[in-house]
């Protein structure tokens, strides 16, 4: 599969000549199979890099699944500027997590997608969009497999993804808090089984870097991770390669430079998450 990373920053757009080299759209990668050329048909998360999708697309209408972790402004931002979504030709399927079992996702979303907040809702989208919750367990989606398991951030209901192909395999963990359940070995929160499950042997781990190992005691309660925990968790799970994620929105490129700077030599590969990189496994 390819891995195209279209936004790669958190909380909020970093615009600016300081920005351009790992790009300021927030967070959304999106899958393709092998074969399938550029054209993906499977996106996670819905931030402003969801735009980029239909630059990939030349324009085409998007027919394919999007996944959301959860609803925090930069995982579903994108969404009403997708114009290959927004499209009469397009076909959506958009699942995220509920806060319970009874949750609609379309009600769900409209709080954020709605007026006065926004001029339309998620049902005024062009196309046929599908809404639904995410199921649990592992499910199919556009020909991959992928398994959602729920980990602690801040404010909502938040998983991470596990999708593969049959061949290889991603994890994507962009907003994870491990402190809240407890300092863990090195004080940058605990390595459980949940992302353990997730990143195990995963040719690819994309995860929460917001943070540096040093920041953690002072913003730990802000709901993310160290890029120390990212790199520590896996080497612990057995990853192939570890790519730094969700950069906040005040690192510039040379700052982000000097942390993934921080882990050369370690005994998994470590790159920094770039906007417009594309990764095969
Ligand atoms: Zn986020
Ligand atoms: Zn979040």
């Amino acid at each position: 599969m390819r891995v195209h990373f279209c936004g790669v920053r958190g909380s909020t757009p970093a615009p600016g000549p300081e920005f351009v080299r790992y790009g300021g759209h927030t967070s959304c990668i999106a899958l393709s199979h092998d074969g399938d050329g550029p054209r993906p048909t499977l996106a996670l998360d819905a931030g402003t890099g969801l735009r980029r999708l239909s630059g990939l697309l030349d324009g085409a209408p998007f027919r394919g699944t999007i996944l959301l972790t959860h609803l925090h402004w930069d995982h579903v931002q994108g969404l009403p500027f997708f114009t290959s979504g927004d499209h009469d030709d397009a076909r959506v399927t958009l699942l995220l997590p509920g806060e319970n079992e009874h949750t609609h996702a379309d009600t769900l979303l409209a709080r954020m997608m709605s007026p006065p907040f926004f001029p339309i809702g998620p049902h005024q989208l062009r196309g046929d969009w599908r809404f639904g919750l995410l199921p649990s367990g592992t499910f199919d989606a556009e020909g991959f497999s992928v398994l959602a398991l729920e980990v602690p951030h801040k404010g909502g209901r938040t998983v991470g993804f596990r999708v593969s192909d049959g061949h290889s395999a991603v994890a994507y963990i962009p907003d994870h808090c491990p402190t809240a359940l407890g300092d863990g070995p090195e004080g940058t929160g605990e390595y459980h089984e949940a992302v353990l499950e997730l990143a195990r042997g995963v040719d690819l781990l994309v995860h929460d870097s917001h943070l540096r190992a040093e920041e953690v005691a002072a913003e730990g309660s802000f709901g993310h991770a160290a890029a120390e925990y990212a790199v520590g968790l896996g080497t612990r799970a057995g990853a192939h390669r570890v790519a730094l994620f969700h950069h906040r929105p005040e690192r510039d490129d040379n700052e982000v430079d000097r942390i993934v700077c921080r882990f050369t030599g370690s005994s998994v590969p470590v790159v920094g998450a770039r906007e417009g990189m594309v990764l095969t496994l």
